[in-house]
Parts: structure tokens; C-alpha cells; sequence
């Protein structure tokens, strides 16, 4: 009997135990997740090129033969360089190919003269002999025997994968071959019928064998883009599931009992307009009113609130809790730091201070008493508003009567790290209702992708940011203008401004990079020592840290030297000078969480990039973009792109993103396309029956892919 599709791939032929290892690490268990690892790319093998017709600069297919005493090694060891010269395949032609391989170890001992090979690379002008074409390091494939190759091999548009769990492309095609060879005729589609028959997509058997084996007629360009049908339905049918999840996910929350807040008081408008100490932005009015329709509610509400740093998002949200506070509830705010917290909760303290509500902080750095205090002050209710760190308010904290719960996540958690946080985080008892949800993200993200990560969430978007901001001016310049740079900030502090001086890590390493302690040292004794200079970092104690932050905030500290501990939230308008001492080692979403500390009041401020000279392209990219920039949505799209999503989002190690043939990048369309169809599916009730029976299909996969454990 031939492995059915969800059989360990271990079975199947060409693949044992060690290579099965392999293929688990990559997330490939059984038959069907190795036939869901799509090629990467496509060679049309029906026809090759001939050597002569090569040009320099253009990229070929070769069907070559090694010809005799045409492997040579240069060099020995790690550096070995091997030329290998071929001809064309089959009766003697005119023409010699030289190739050069770096690294090309493993060739040795594999090519014989008129061994077979399929050559595939760009053809460029050997810099050593002007008057000759070579390929370096051109891909290449053995072929099996002498004689006529193997179908799988030429002949047709053959698949080219990466190699996985210590397999080749060769033998990985070969794999998948003899797994195909066994597919069920019949094979069942779970894809809804009239889902299939309206948008016109192959069956899921056909899908799958045309993309690893596409039909002759298939255009090569269409399927190196990811756009042959095949490939399409297989896309598709990977962001459908994933979007019937989330869609379930948002049914259900949508059938809980939330709390129906009294949001049209005059009461509860007064109170409101007494926390905002100035004038609205539209775009936060907008927003509050989107937030205070939810909160009016009975179902519980879930929103995303998007907005750059510095958007004014803080203050909605907390015009959100006094909409629950003065309805008796309580409120908490969830930051992902414990600086970030304590920040939070100075401010809360000065916005609620004419309110009279009472503010309850809650770190893991308080001393025992002091948290057992606060924690009952939560548990009795005194408590009004509560800020605290993820970890903190997790611990079996106990809610009087909370009635709001506000996320500041800076997308540092799922879809379901979330919904365990609601669920048994914030200790919701039995019977109790449902609290209203409110997450704030500072790094925006482009709107397709938010579909993918908060897809279960409505989305608010603050798009202006308050009145009064000049534009901050970034420069990049190198270590050698430090001292120049160093005078600048000494006048800047001179006219009354503070500055921030940001290092990449704390204490001296191996590397050569600049540590924050030492650096402090040096810039507080030697280059300001008449300034007041303050140390800033992760290693601190929390009382330290909230110290030396209040200092700063009051301006006794005139230059504060620190780590990226200060990335997120941290608020003092009359800072306006940031230097970033190698500023190639941060992510792009780093460098302008960093800067949003900047430029937050009205004096202009400056962001002074320090780098080598010469740094990698993808880093120079990144401070281009910077200098270019200040617009988070733009720079989120280049920090995606540079990094791709699953980077982006550091979500990979969740499985968040898990997706295996498809790149929410790359098929936008398809993802929009899934969405509308799987929310119309989820919220027809005549199609209960459909949806029920995709539950009962996916759920395994789900669990294990998404981690959308316990949908539907
Ligand atoms: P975010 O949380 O989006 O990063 P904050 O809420 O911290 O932004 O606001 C950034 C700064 O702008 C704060 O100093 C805040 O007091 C100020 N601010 C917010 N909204 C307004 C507004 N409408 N008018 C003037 N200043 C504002
Ligand atoms: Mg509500």
C-alpha cells in the first residue's frame, strides 16, 4: 500500500528516518505537507540552449557533458576554486563553456569526462580572458545514467526545489514524483463546491501535480511568479483556511457577553474631555468615536489602534478608560516593558490626577509587600486604573471588576498569545463579562499584512499626528565626525534642550562595538564634564531605571546615554537631539521607534545616524530610508520588504505565519480574495453545515500550523 497523504513522510520512498528528521524540522510531517513544498522555481528543459547562442549578461539552460580532463582545482582547502569545462550534450557541437565554482569541493570525484549535466546560470565575460563566456558558479544538476535521462529530468518544465531535511532538488523532485505517482485518483477537495465552481480553480489533485510537474502548454514566466492556476489554488486554498479561523475566532467573540458601557452621559462626556489637556487631532476624534460605539456595545469589543509614534494614541486610550471608570469598572493597560509601564504609568497619574482616579502600578521589580498591596487594591476594587507588564498581570491577578483592557503590544504578540492573555491572563471568573479590548501598535503596518497578524481585530487608524511638530532632520555621518558631533549636542543642551546618545548592547564584548557603560564613562568624564550626563539600561533595576527616567523628564539629566531600552513609549518633548551609535546594527522598525523619541515637541530635532563608512547594502538601504523618511508607513514597507514577513513580524518562531505556499507579500490579492471568502462563508448561516465540516478537516492542522488552537 502506497503512504496515503497523511502518512509520515518517512514512508515514502526515497526518504528514511534520518531524511523524515529532516523534513520535521521544516515543519513537513506527512505525505501532504511535502506535497504543499512547492519548487521555488521552474527550468524549461523541453528545449536548451546551445553553447554557441550564449551572450554575456544572459541566462541559460544547458543540457552539457563534461568533456575530458575538464574538472580543474586552483588552490587547495576552503578556498579551492574549480573550472570545469563542458560541451554541448549528445553529437559533438562547436563550443566549450568554461564554468567556475567557489566552494566547489563537492564536485570532486563526480565528474567524469562525458558525465551529463544540466547547467543553469547566467553567462557573463571571464574578466581574466575578455575573449571568453563563463558561468560562475552556475546551478547545476548531475543527470542519472548515460543514455536517455530520466523523465522527471529533461524533457519537460522541470522543478527546481531548495534542498530541505538533507535532500536536494533531485531527489526531492524524484520524491515527490513517486508520491504523486500514488495519488488518489479520487482525490477528496475539501474547498467548498460552489466555492471551487464559481472561481473557476483546479481540483486540488490537479493543483498539486501541476506544480510540481506543470503541463507543457504552462507559460515558464507564470509559474516563476507564483501565477500558473495551479499555484494560485494552492495559495489561496492556505490563506482560505487560515482566514476561517480567524473569521470563527471573531464569531465568537462577537456571541460573548461584554459589558454595554454608557458612553452618551453628559456625565461621562465631561469626564472624558476633562482627561484631554489639549485640543484633538481629527483623526483621534474619529477614532475615539469608533472606540466609544464598540465600547456602547453588549459584544465585547476588539480593535486594533494603529498609529505612528507619537500620534497621540496614549491619550485615546485613555479617554477609553475613563469611559469604563466612570461607569465603575476598572481598567488595565498592558506594556511590553517594564520602562514602558512605568512610563505609562507616570503619565496616567498626571492625566487622571484632576479626575481623581487611582492609578495602581504593577512590575515584577516592586518589593513583595508593595505588590501584595497593590494586588489587593486591584482584588477590592480600590484600584481604578492598573498598568502593568504582560508577565505581571498574567500572574492570577484578581479584577475587582475589569471592564477594559488595553494592549500595548508594538505587534510583539499573536493572534493567540493574545486571546490567552484576555481569556486566563487578566483572571476573568465565570459568569463574569467579557472585557472590551483595545490594542495599540505603534510600528504601522501595511493593511494586507494586518489582515494576516490582527485579522480577528476591527482596525482604527491614527493618520496625523498633533499640531506643531517640525520635521525631524536625520543625518548619517561617520565615526570620525564623533567630535564634531559631540560640539553640536553641547550646543543644542546649551539652549536648554536634552539629548539622548543610544548603543547598540551594554557592557564591552568581544566586537568592536561601543558598550553603553563604557561609553558613558568616557562621554561623562572626557567630552561633557560640566553636563549632566545619566546612564540608561536593560540591566538596571527597575527603581533605577524609573529614577533615572524621572531625572531625565525633569530635565536635571541633560544627556541621557542608553541602550534601546528607551525604543517604546518613553515620552520628554524637550529632547530633541538623538545620536545612534552604530546605527547599521538596528532594524529599520528599531531605528524609528528609537527617533520617535525625538521631535515631539516644537522645537526641531535632530537624529544624527552614526556608521562606518561602507556599510552592507541592505544596511545602507536601511539609513537611506531613514535620512529619506520619516513616514512609519513607508518605512514599514521597506522594513518588510528588506526583511520578509515572518522576520518583520518575529512571529516565525510562533508559527504565526506559518504559511507554506504562500507570501502575503508576494499574493495580496489572493489574501484580500480569501478573506471575503471565508468571512461570507462564516457568517452565512445556511453554510453552517459547510463550516462545520472544514472545522472537523482543519482542525489538527490548524493547531499545529497556526497555533489557532481552539477555534470553532
Ligand atoms: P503615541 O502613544 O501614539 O506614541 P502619545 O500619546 O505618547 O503618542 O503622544 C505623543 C505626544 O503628543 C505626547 O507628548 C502627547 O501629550 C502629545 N499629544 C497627543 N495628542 C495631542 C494633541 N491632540 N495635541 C497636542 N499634543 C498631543
Ligand atoms: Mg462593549
Amino acid at each position: 500500500m502506497a503512504p496515503g497523504l497523511s502518512d509520515d513522510v518517512k514512508y515514502l520512498k526515497g526518504v528514511g528516518p534520518s531524511r523524515a528528521a529532516g523534513l520535521a524540522q521544516r515543519g513537513i510531517l506527512c505525505v501532504e505537507d511535502l506535497l504543499y513544498y512547492l519548487p521555488f522555481r521552474y527550468e524549461d528543459r523541453t528545449r536548451f540552449s546551445k553553447i554557441r547562442e550564449i551572450q554575456p549578461g544572459g541566462t541559460y539552460t544547458i543540457l552539457a557533458e563534461v568533456v575530458s580532463g575538464g574538472l580543474v582545482r586552483f588552490a587547495r582547502g576552503r578556498n579551492a576554486i574549480y573550472h570545469l569545462a563542458v560541451r554541448d550534450a549528445g553529437p559533438v557541437q562547436p563550443g566549450l563553456l568554461h564554468c567556475r565554482f567557489f566552494h566547489g569541493g563537492y564536485l570532486e570525484g563526480k565528474l567524469k569526462a562525458g558525465q551529463r549535466l544540466v547547467l543553469h546560470g547566467k553567462a557573463d565575460i571571464d574578466p581574466y580572458r575578455p575573449v571568453r563566456i563563463e558561468m560562475i558558479n552556475p546551478q547545476m544538476e548531475v543527470l542519472s545514467g548515460e543514455g536517455a535521462a530520466d523523465s522527471t529530468e529533461v524533457g519537460r518544465i522541470v522543478p527546481i526545489y531548495e534542498a530541505i531535511g538533507g535532500m536536494g532538488s533531485r531527489v526531492l523532485r524524484r520524491v515527490i514524483y513517486g508520491a504523486l505517482e500514488n495519488l488518489d485518483p479520487a482525490l477528496p477537495d475539501p474547498l467548498p463546491k460552489s466555492m471551487l465552481e464559481r472561481l473557476r480553480l483546479p481540483s486540488k489533485r490537479d493543483a498539486i501535480v501541476h506544480a510540481h510537474f506543470p503541463p507543457l502548454e504552462e507559460k515558464l514566466d507564470a509559474l516563476n511568479e507564483f501565477r500558473s492556476q495551479a499555484q494560485q489554488r494552492l495559495i489561496l486554498e492556505e490563506f482560505f483556511y487560515f482566514q476561517i479561523g480567524l473569521a470563527l475566532q471573531r464569531q465568537r467573540t462577537q456571541q460573548e457577553m461584554g459589558v454595554a458601557f454608557r458612553v452618551r452621559e453628559d456625565r461621562i462626556r465631561e469626564a472624558v474631555k476633562r482627561v484631554l489637556p489639549f485640543k484633538p487631532t481629527a483623526a483621534q476624534k474619529r477614532v475615539l468615536g469608533e472606540i466609544a460605539t464598540d465600547m456602547e456595545r453588549a459584544a465585547p469589543m476588539h480593535r486594533l489602534l494603529q498609529g505612528d509614534v507619537g500620534s497621540g494614541k496614549t491619550i485615546v486610550a485613555l479617554e477609553a478608560a475613563t469611559i469604563a471608570i466612570e461607569n465603575g469598572y476598572q481598567a488595565a493597560l498592558m506594556a511590553p516593558t517594564e520602562i514602558l509601564a512605568v512610563q505609562h504609568f507616570l503619565s496616567a497619574r498626571r492625566v487622571f490626577a484632576r479626575a481623581g482616579y487611582r492609578v495602581e502600578l504593577l512590575i515584577s521589580g516592586l518589593p513583595a509587600a508593595a505588590k501584595k498591596a497593590a494586588r489587593d487594591r486591584v482584588a477590592s476594587g480600590m484600584a481604578q486604573f492598573i498598568v502593568g507588564t504582560h508577565a505581571v498581570i498574567e500572574e492570577a491577578v484578581k479584577f475587582a471588576r475589569l471592564g477594559l483592557v488595553i494592549v500595548d503590544e508594538q505587534h510583539r504578540f499573536g493572534v493567540m498569545q493574545r486571546k490567552q492573555l484576555i481569556e486566563k491572563g487578566v483572571g476573568r471568573e465565570k459568569g463574569q463579562p467579557h472585557p472590551d479590548l483595545l490594542v495599540m501598535t505603534a510600528t504601522p503596518i501595511p493593511r494586507t499584512l494586518s489582515l494576516t497578524i490582527y485579522g480577528d481585530l476591527d482596525v482604527s487608524v491614527i493618520d496625523e499626528l498633533p499640531p506643531g511638530r517640525t520635521p525631524i532632520e536625520t543625518r548619517i555621518t561617520a565615526e570620525n565626525f564623533l567630535p564634531g558631533v559631540w560640539d553640536f549636542v553641547r550646543s543644542e543642551v546649551a539652549r536648554g534642550r536634552q539629548a539622548y546618545v543610544i548603543y547598540p548592547v551594554i557592557e564591552e564584548s568581544k566586537q568592536e562595538l561601543k558598550a553603553a557603560t563604557a561609553e558613558y564613562e568616557r562621554l561623562s568624564k572626557q567630552v561633557w564634564p560640566k553636563l549632566r550626563v545619566g546612564l540608561l539600561h536593560g540591566r538596571m533595576r527597575s527603581e533605577q531605571k524609573e529614577d533615572m527616567m524621572e531625572r531625565f523628564r525633569k530635565g536635571e539629566i541633560q544627556i541621557l546615554v542608553s541602550t534601546t531600552v528607551i525604543e517604546v513609549g518613553v515620552d520628554v518633548p524637550n529632547a530633541t537631539v538623538m545620536v545612534v551609535e552604530h546605527a547599521e546594527r538596528f532594524g529599520l522598525a528599531q531605528l524609528h521607534q528609537l527617533r520617535g523619541r525625538i521631535g515631539r515637541g516644537s522645537e526641531k530635532s535632530h537624529c544624527i545616524l552614526v556608521a562606518p563608512r561602507k556599510p552592507t547594502e541592505e544596511a545602507k538601504l536601511r539609513l537611506d530610508t531613514m535620512a529619506e523618511t520619516t513616514d512609519g508607513f513607508k518605512i514599514a514597507e521597506m522594513d518588510l520588504e528588506l526583511r520578509g514577513p515572518g522576520e518583520f513580524f518575529g512571529t516565525r518562531q510562533h508559527g504565526e505565519l506559518g504559511f507554506q505556499v504562500a507570501n502575503p507579500l508576494r499574493d495580496k490579492e489572493l489574501l484580500g480574495l480569501a478573506r471575503r471568502e471565508a468571512f461570507a462563508l462564516v457568517e452565512n448561516p445556511k453554510q453552517d453545515d459547510e463550516v462545520r465540516r472544514l472545522v472537523a478537516h482543519l482542525g489538527p492542522k490548524w493547531q499545529r500550523r497556526y497555533q489557532l488552537a481552539r477555534v470553532g
